[in-house]
């Protein structure tokens, strides 16, 4: 453990972070094992969020740390353009084992929001690639979150993110409606029954701007980051076959969803669905080093890397740490631990005990909706009248003094654990939520 001098917190300009709010009160971790961080000030907390919805695995696992520690003696590096290296292929091989048939052709970025805005373009170089060059428009989805990349917010639709930058933001871009709808569907265990219906808006779309314009359509499976939003029944089905039907590209984001969180290697395959492109991130290697991929149908790979002439560069993108050796050395060792301990199976065994326990949140005060999938929950609670987001804020403090790290995104809270959880901390997760709920006005 260790703790010790508050640091200046003057200098760094924190993320997604109110920076004034966070220096006058800072929360620092500075260690952490298994299901646990420890704080600055010496506290163990329990981790309810597995970060950011990343470390499945659990933290600081030995292997993943010894696979990162030799990778750095023997390569620190190497150039990913006109050079490889061995483990980046080995990488690319064990992530496409993982994607639903059809979709092992992997290319590596740093992040989801590099993912996503790689996804898009990939999409617009297969259409150009068979002839279909007029088709450049994406639909995304309201409340969709796919990073902060000026193409990621484009597709998006959260109007914070999307706001500052409207003039700047990609052309051709529509969007479906979100499915959340409390009146029909609160308190829905798994996915809500009502809402398959939404899926025909993408219909309407297509009617509106002509399916020969519009290149794909990118939806999280599970949206998280939005407030946990669970697909109704037979939705994601609905717009596959639409997508399939027009010739759209189906963009699967599993930046959240992949790796495990719904008890299945991906949400592709929990729903028994097979996209046309999986964006990845977070899980792909436990979040030990940052690594992001894009998993795209062999069919995209080969129209796009046949259309260009032999000996040339097929697709301008890249990153200079695309593959880094740290990052997919990492990824190996996390998919080692994913399968020797099963633990995406472990996922799908406790996901009942997860739900249960988050349902007997049900009537506590304030809260107004319950929602839930595999091992991630989320709790919306009643805005307080003129300061949307300030009560889920207080829940999250009271939990966090509690020695239990939530997430909350306005007024709802999330809880995505690493998959390692044991029902006894499914317990104390959502039993600290209920005590904390219970100091709240
Ligand atoms: N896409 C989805 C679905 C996400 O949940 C996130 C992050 O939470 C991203 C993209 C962006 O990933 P990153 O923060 O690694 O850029």
């Amino acid at each position: 453990m260790s703790t010790g001098l508050m640091p200046d917190t003057g200098s760094l300009w924190m993320p997604f972070t109110a920076n004034r709010q966070f220096k006058a009160a800072p929360r620092l971790l500075v260690s952490a094992s298994g299901m646990y961080y420890m704080s600055h000030d010496g506290r163990r907390i329990l981790d309810g969020t597995a970060g950011l919805w990343c470390v499945n695995a659990g933290h600081c696992r030995p292997e993943i740390a010894q696979a990162i520690a030799r990778q750095s003696r023997e390569l620190d590096y190497a150039p990913g353009f006109q050079m490889g290296h061995p483990l980046a292929f080995e990488a690319a091989s064990r992530v496409a084992q993982l994607m639903p048939a059809g979709l092992d052709r992997i290319f590596f970025t740093n992040s989801g929001s590099e993912s996503v805005d790689t996804a898009l373009k990939i999409a617009l170089s297969y259409h150009r690639a068979r002839g279909q060059s007029q088709r450049i428009r994406f639909i995304g989805r309201e409340r969709g979150y796919h990073g902060v990349g000026f193409g990621g917010i484009s597709v998006g639709g959260i109007a914070a993110n999307r706001k500052p930058f409207t003039a700047n933001l990609m052309p051709g871009v529509d969007h479906l409606p979100h499915t959340l709808n409390i009146a029909e569907a609160a308190f829905s265990r798994g996915q809500p029954a009502w809402g398959a219906h939404l899926a025909d808006e993408l219909e309407r779309l297509v009617t509106l701007h002509d399916a020969s314009t519009i290149a794909g359509v990118i939806v999280e499976p599970l949206a998280g980051s939005a407030g946990v939003l669970v697909p109704p029944r037979g939705y994601l089905e609905r717009l596959h076959a639409i997508c399939a039907h027009h010739g759209l590209l189906l963009i699967f984001d599993e930046v959240i969803s992949g790796f495990g969180r719904l008890g299945s290697a991906t949400a592709s395959e929990y729903f028994g669905l097979t996209p046309d492109i999986i964006t990845l991130a977070k899980g792909i290697n436990n979040a030990a080093v940052p690594l992001g991929a894009v998993a795209v149908k062999r069919v995209i790979y080969d129209s796009v890397v046949g259309a260009a002439d032999p000996g040339s560069i097929e697709l301008f993108h890249g990153y200079t740490y695309s593959a880094h050796p740290l990052a997919v050395a990492a990824t190996v060792a996390a998919l080692d631990i994913y399968a020797r301990e099963g633990l995406f199976e472990r996922a799908r065994s406790l996901s009942s005990k997860f739900e249960d326990c988050a349902h007997a949140l049900r009537g506590a005060a304030h809260v107004r909706d319950i929602r839930n999938l595999g091992l991630v929950a989320g709790i919306e609670l009643e805005p307080r009248p003129g300061a949307p987001g300030s009560r889920a804020y207080e829940v999250f403090l009271a939990c966090l003094q509690r020695g239990v790290l939530v997430r909350y995104t306005g007024d709802t809270l999330a809880f995505s654990p690493p998959l390692i959880v044991e029902p006894a901390q499914i317990e104390q997760i959502f039993g600290t939520v209920a005590e904390a709920l219970r100091t709240i006005g």
